[in-house]
């Protein structure tokens, strides 16, 4: 058997990229000669094992072949016989298509490294199309690496408009859509990944409600940039640029969803929009399974979003309501997560990106006050039931008066 390094080591290894995670392709192999050598067997759809050291993974060479519709419609074929110019033709992108013996010696049948210099990504062959999460796959490399100035190939991004007004992506679990879609997100340039889901028509199939804010306006005086499309990729952009974990930049993308519902005669006018959003939230939070903890934000961040710009503003009561919306007492972590969200979105505006957003020292210093308010003097005084909830909170609103006066 032979043994080749795969994918993503090889590209970022001529890339000059640290490798993180290794993927290898084993020719000339059977099953059975593989778990003689130790190999533990994993995942149920592919001849893919496990090294019994290193733990990284070994697959046996495959050729594919669609069968159906989604994932699950494909066929593969392993046998010692397949050779590894026909493993790598299956692959998405000629710079994920190249293999590399232990000498360092390259096998590029299909042109990757001459991708990589122009900075292309190209798909392998016209069966690319027949796996629908390559267009997330393209769209979040292009994200990863538009730094280094990678554009989508003409003819790929052609063959991924083809795929998404075929229907196909609407085949994807939501659980494959959404390892691409955190991960993508979780890039240096996040805004990329859903610009180039917008260029090829598969924004409009697996988010529609992102998709309809492009070409919404909004008022100049605040949103220089004017359209909310721009506006979301804008603020998708700060997030990856304060390093913001992956609840953050979610909700970040969710936040203004309400202004895709706006009827155009309110133009450039969203009244209410933060409340009407929320059902289209929770619809993209439901479609791809997000983590409860992502929905969660992104719902807050979609409803409070403005009480956060307008913190210094809020009456006392107003901001109580807000921290106990938050649960800010047992849960301050993700009222920080919103705090972020609302300075994100205050920066993603045009020419406005580097002002001071003191709303988020002030809805800090708020949070505290009301947490200082002990509980227990409360108790002493006989308070019980819902008699101390209601006290705790007439307390937590003077300390709020208290703190407001004294900013
Ligand atoms: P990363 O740095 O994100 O791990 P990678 O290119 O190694 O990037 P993997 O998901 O680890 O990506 O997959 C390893 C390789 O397997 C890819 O480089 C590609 O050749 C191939 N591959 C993975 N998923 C697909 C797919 N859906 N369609 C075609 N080829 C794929
Ligand atoms: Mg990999």
């Amino acid at each position: 058997m032979r043994i080749y390094k795969v994918g993503g080591a090889v590209r970022d290894r001529l890339l000059g990229i640290p490798v993180t995670d290794i993927d290898w392709v084993v020719v000339g192999a059977t099953t059975e000669e593989m778990l003689a050598k130790g190999f533990r067997p994993v995942g149920a759809d592919f001849p893919v094992f496990l090294h019994p050291k290193s733990g990284e993974e070994y697959a046996l060479a495959r050729t594919e072949r669609k069968s159906g519709r989604g994932y699950g419609g494909f066929t593969f074929h392993a046998s010692p016989e397949v050779t590894l110019e026909e493993d790598l033709i299956r692959r998405d992108l000629t710079i994920n298509a190249m293999a590399e013996d232990d000498q360092q010696n390259l096998t590029d049948p299909y042109h990757g490294q001459r991708d990589l210099e122009a900075r292309l990504l190209r798909h392998v062959s016209p069966a690319f199309a027949e796996d629908p999460l390559r267009v997330l796959r393209v769209a979040r490399f292009a994200a990863r690496y538009a730094a280094l100035g990678f554009t989508v190939a003409p003819e790929t991004l052609e063959l991924m408009r083809q795929l998404s007004e075929s229907g196909e992506l609407e085949a994807l679990t939501p659980e494959r859509s959404w390892k691409e879609i955190s991960r993508a997100l979780m890039e240096d340039q996040p805004q990329v990944f859903i610009e180039v889901l917008r260029a090829c028509g598969a924004l409009k199939v697996l988010m529609p409600e992102v998709d309809a804010l492009f070409g919404v306006p909004q008022p100049p005086a605040h949103h220089p940039e004017i359209d909310t499309g721009a506006h979301t990729l804008s603020v998708l952009q700060q997030a990856a640029l304060y390093k913001q974990p992956l609840t953050v930049r979610w909700a970040c993308l969710l936040h203004d969803l309400g202004k895709g519902l706006t009827p155009e005669e309110e133009w450039p006018r969203h009244i209410a929009h933060e409340f009407k959003g929320l059902k289209l939230i929770k619809a993209v939070n439901e479609r791809f399974k997000a983590p409860r903890d992502c929905q969660e934000l992104a719902m807050l961040v979609g409803e409070y979003h403005t009480h956060g710009h307008r913190a210094l503003e809020l009456k006392p009561s107003t901001l109580l309501e807000l921290l106990q919306s938050f649960d800010v007492y047992r849960r301050p972590q993700r009222f920080e997560e919103f705090i972020a969200a609302c300075e994100m979105d205050a920066r993603g505006r045009e020419g406005l990106e580097e002002r001071s957003y003191p709303q988020a020292d002030y809805l800090r210093g708020a949070a505290t006050a009301a947490r200082t308010v002990a509980v227990q003097p409360l108790l002493e005084k006989g308070f019980k039931g819902p008699e101390l909830g209601e006290a705790i909170k007439r307390e937590r609103l003077k300390a709020l008066k208290a703190y407001k006066e004294q900013v």
